[in-house]
């Protein structure tokens, strides 16, 4: 383990990876396994906008337009919150969480972090992980 949570993610277990190309991964991580959270992060350790390369940062739209999807279609949730706030690793990275549609007012908007203790069940992550991955799956064409 290396000082940087972000980085210490390429060693995830393939049942905690959604998603993953050469540039971008979006996993399940631990201490923030909350059925329907993964970090969205950049594999190398860059820091902050500033550290992507052009061709990373044009692709970060693609890659956050499909995760949000999957995660949408895989849970139910109506919304996908994307934060970042590169405090604790300034490692070029996002918390994505789906919002179920019943989540209490008090928990929408950043009150969602709020439920990162008392919402973690790995095996419910790991079981929605494998849905969300699913939904990413590229669709047969006919
Ligand atoms: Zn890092």
């Amino acid at each position: 383990m290396s000082a940087c949570l972000p980085c210490d993610l390429e060693q995830a277990d393939a049942a905690a990876i959604v998603y993953r190309d050469d540039t971008w991964s979006c996993d399940v991580a631990a201490g923030y396994d909350v059925p329907g959270w993964y970090i969205l992060r950049l594999r190398r350790h860059a820091e902050g906008w500033a550290g992507l390369s052009a061709a990373e940062a044009a692709g970060f739209g693609g890659v956050s337009q499909q995760v949000a999807a999957a995660i949408r279609d895989a849970t139910g949730s109506p919304t996908v919150y994307f934060m970042s706030f590169g405090e604790n690793y300034p490692h070029f990275h996002f918390l994505v969480t789906a919002r179920p549609s019943d989540l209490a007012p008090e928990h929408r908007g950043a009150g969602i972090l709020g439920l990162r203790e008392a919402g973690r069940d790995l095996p419910a992550s790991l079981a929605i992980a494998a849905d969300v991955r699913d939904a990413l799956l590229p669709q047969p064409t006919t």
